[in-house]
């Protein structure tokens, strides 16, 4: 999958799709131009990187249905959505945003997925594709629905743990959570699935209790742990449990520590990126959102506006006015959906990243 990811990657760099590099004429009333990320020129000056001008996507955020069994304290779709959060995608306007995307990993997140009736067919099909699914669950019907999936290489279960079983628990708003999520990853890992956690990082997290999560863990053995800090945007209710960027890179100093012991799936680059040891620009267009209202825009987090046609996202978006230092509502992210693709695509890249992400990518 790494192999795959790298091909695309190279083959993109070199040759983007002309169609989706068009920037549209920035409104007279525009923040900032983009100034974080530049490269130096041999005359001593600084222009911007030039990958922030060959835009493609890496991942799909497939969102099929808002509806979910929780109602967790920092879930921002289950708010923002509540006038549609009874409708749903059809599998058709799943797969064809897939095609018109091209994205080669697609992560079906919601509401919770596997409430959508046609969750193993949508499954079916993008293996067929050839794409590699995460399928982002709270747990409670893993097991449950578990024979409506095939096991496959590039097929993942990715449970969302935010901490053991009280802290999880309070966190989902809901007691009994975690012992279902786990019940559903030891049903999964003895059928043959292969299974990773998701958590997120809050202002209340101890990153000793999510040590002795991933500790706890190792009993299944799960193909992967992803983390990411918290991001209080505007559809979010309690704004007291989000992190600033001086907060993120306390919580996240001994990330190494994490990551040499456990299977972190975060990159190294993101991981530095994290404990504040290199900047990075937001290139949200690297990992596009797609739900009942269309393409949104500009990021999984914060909506400015729903497109019908992936080009429009690509197009129309005024991507230099966001990320940090541009638009005050994206100050404090961090969010992995915004800075992974810039750490994938090596934009502010160091001597010793290539071979960084070698030995990840192998361990
Ligand atoms: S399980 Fe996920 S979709 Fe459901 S409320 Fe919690 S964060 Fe939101
Ligand atoms: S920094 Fe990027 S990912 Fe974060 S809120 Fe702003 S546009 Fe979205």
């Amino acid at each position: 999958m790494t192999a795959g990811m790298a091909g695309y990657i190279a083959k993109n760099k070199l040759m983007p799709k002309p169609e989706w590099q068009v920037n549209a004429t920035a409104k007279p009333d525009a923040a900032n131009p983009f100034r974080i990320v530049y490269s130096k020129t041999p005359a001593g000056g600084r222009k911007p990187h030039p990958m922030i001008e060959k835009r493609f996507p890496l991942v799909l955020m497939l969102e099929p249905l808002h509806a979910c069994n929780l109602t967790c304290t920092g879930c921002g779709r289950i708010r923002e959505y509540d006038t549609t959060i009874n409708k749903r995608l059809t599998l058709d306007q799943c797969l064809q945003a897939s095609d018109e995307c091209g994205a080669p990993i697609v992560s079906i997140c919601g509401g919770e997925p596997l409430l959508y009736p046609e969750i193993g067919q949508l499954q079916a099909e993008l293996l067929r594709r050839g794409r590699s699914i995460y399928l982002c669950t709270n747990g409670m019907f893993v097991k449950k629905k578990l024979s409506q999936f095939q096991p496959h290489d590039r097929f993942f279960f990715n449970v969302h743990l935010d901490g053991m079983e009280k802290t999880h628990d309070i966190a989902v708003e809901k007691e009994g959570v975690f012992r279902e999520a786990i019940e559903g990853i030891r049903a999964a890992k003895a059928a043959g699935f292969k299974v990773c956690t998701n958590t997120t990082v809050y202002q209340e997290t101890d990153m000793k209790e999510i040590e002795d999560l991933f500790e706890y863990l190792e009993q299944f053995d799960l193909d992967g742990h992803m983390m990411s800090p918290a991001y209080g945007y505007a559809a979010v209710n309690d704004r007291d449990i989000f992190l600033t960027r001086d907060d993120v890179r306390e919580k996240f100093k001994n990330v190494e520590h994490l990551s040499k012991r456990f299977k972190v799936n975060s990159t190294p680059t993101y991981l530095d990126f994290l404990r504040g040891e290199r900047d990075l620009p937001c290139t949200a267009w690297g990992n596009p959102t797609y739900n009942v209202m269309g393409w949104k825009g500009p990021c999984y987090l914060i909506t400015d506006g729903h497109y019908p046609t992936f080009e429009g996202l690509m197009t129309e978006t005024q991507w230099k006015n966001y990320g940090h230092g541009n638009d005050p509502r994206c100050d404090h992210c961090m969010v992995h959906c915004g800075y992974e693709p810039s750490a994938a695509l090596g934009i502010n890249s160091k001597f010793m990243d290539t071979f960084k992400l070698m030995s990840w990518a192998f361990r």
